[in-house]
């Protein structure tokens, strides 16, 4: 039966629930404070990551945590003074470290990701703008032997879930990336992925597609959510929406809003930078993800977008690029890249302890869902999402098991 649905939030996730709404026949509407993809969807590195299947949250982390929490890498930055409220995140995420539960973890995050490419290929399509994917893969890369020994269990559970890949040695490298120095001891081309070149252009596009097809978007800064009978009222700046359906992605700024309703959602800032340099005289041919030194560098309409690693920080806390500076020096070894384009970007992954994304409807407040969570993947699994979300407010089965993202698990 069509309903009446808002989707708070015009991020990739939001914009792709509010397509798959409209498609089956409900009245949407779509509404951001912003134009629609303009925060963490807008800079992200850009990689529909098929191959992406570990969990953030995986046994290796202690090995690597003194280092992490002393922030003596470019991976992971804290600030320290947020410790305390990371604290209760922090426990729940280390549980999900142990090998069954990191397993389990793998396997949901890959029902999701195998659809990765093939969704946003045939969004992409259908919005008109398929120029924006590039279907070359990505390369995950090694500089010391010894990380890439220690990586073989990562390239076991990859073979295990199918995921295409080629190992790659430093004559393979070179003749993939003739722009790379020669510095790397090995790696993985992870074939199947695919890479956006404006993922802002990209969310743009979804955007326009979903007004096409006569979805409403609306700008308003969303105050507060209310039942009032059988209808969920949402409160904004510019006055009252009401909806007999609510779908809240509003990614990393969704607890806030579910707070008053006494749903206490574990999703916390990862904050990532990006900055745009020019391009160097010899072009990749597809980004490349320095493993041990915690960055990624992508090729893109705008120059070549080096993103970093996580920074544990208050949402809305005042920025401190350290990893872009610390990450810096090591992109230059690896590819001459050129001065600087633009700002400095600053974006917040909404990540949670189990590293799964939360799809589903809030326990015990009938007709509001979720769709969050998505940590490093949402611009890969944003279509995904929007199928599932939408399949299942619409009563539709689903080939998917839709139990591992159950905003029950964290009640
Ligand atoms: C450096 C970096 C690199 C990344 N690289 C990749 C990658 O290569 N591949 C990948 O798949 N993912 C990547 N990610 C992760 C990905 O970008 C995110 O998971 C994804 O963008 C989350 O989408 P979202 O729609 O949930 O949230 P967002 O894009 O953050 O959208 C949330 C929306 O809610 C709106 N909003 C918030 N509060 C309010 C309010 N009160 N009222 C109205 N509107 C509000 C915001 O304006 C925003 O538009 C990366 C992230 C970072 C930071």
């Amino acid at each position: 039966m069509s309903q009446n649905v808002v989707v708070l939030g015009a991020g990739m996730v939001g914009i792709c629930c509010a397509i798959e709404l409209r498609r089956r026949g409900h009245t949407v509407t779509l509404l951001d404070r912003n134009a629609p993809a303009r925060e963490t969807s807008w800079g992200n590195a850009g990689v529909l990551a098929g191959g992406s299947i570990q969990p953030e949250a995986s046994p290796d982390i202690w090995r690597r945590l003194p280092h992490l929490l002393l922030n003596r890498g470019t991976d992971v930055h804290l600030h320290y003074r947020h410790l305390p409220r990371m604290t209760p995140f922090l426990r729940r995420f280390l549980a999900n470290t142990r090998q069954p539960v990191y397993t389990r973890n793998a396997g949901a995050i890959c029902a999701l990701l195998d659809h990765a490419v093939s969704t946003h290929v045939a969004l992409a399509n259908e919005a008109g703008v398929s120029h924006l994917v590039k279907r070359r893969g990505w390369l995950k890369l090694y500089r010391s032997a010894s990380a890439l020994a220690r990586s073989a269990d990562d390239e076991q559970l990859l073979a295990e879930h199918g995921v295409e890949f080629t190992r790659l040695d430093p004559a393979a490298i070179a003749e993939l990336e003739p722009a790379l120095s020669p510095i790397f001891a090995g790696g993985r081309w992870i074939t199947g992925a695919a890479t956006v070149s404006n993922p802002g252009a990209l969310g743009t596009a979804y955007a326009e597609l979903f007004r096409g097809m006569g979805g409403r978007l609306e700008t308003a800064e969303v105050r507060a959510l209310r039942r009032v009978g059988d209808t969920w009222q949402v409160e904004t700046h510019r006055g009252r929406f009401s909806a007999a359906r609510v779908i809240v992605a509003l990614g990393a700024w969704t607890p806030a809003l579910l707070a008053p309703l006494g749903y206490r959602l574990p999703v916390v800032p990862e904050r990532g930078y990006h900055q745009h340099y020019r391009p160097p005289a010899v072009p990749l041919n597809r980004p490349i993800h320095d493993i041990e030194c915690g960055f990624v560098l992508a090729p893109m309409e705008m120059g070549y977008r080096l993103t970093t690693g996580v920074e544990w920080a208050r949402l809305g806390a005042p920025p401190t690029p350290l990893q872009l500076a610390r990450t810096l020096p090591r992109a230059r070894e690896a590819v001459p890249i050129g001065e600087p384009v633009g700002d400095t970007w600053l974006g917040n992954r909404p990540q949670t302890p189990d590293t799964l994304p939360v799809i589903g409807e809030v326990p015990g407040q009938p007709d509001l869902w979720l769709a969050t969570g998505h940590g490093h993947l949402g611009l890969s699994l944003g279509p995904i999402t929007g199928i599932l979300l939408a399949g299942v407010v619409s009563g539709e089965s689903s080939d998917v098991d839709l139990s591992p993202y159950a905003p029950s698990r964290f009640r």
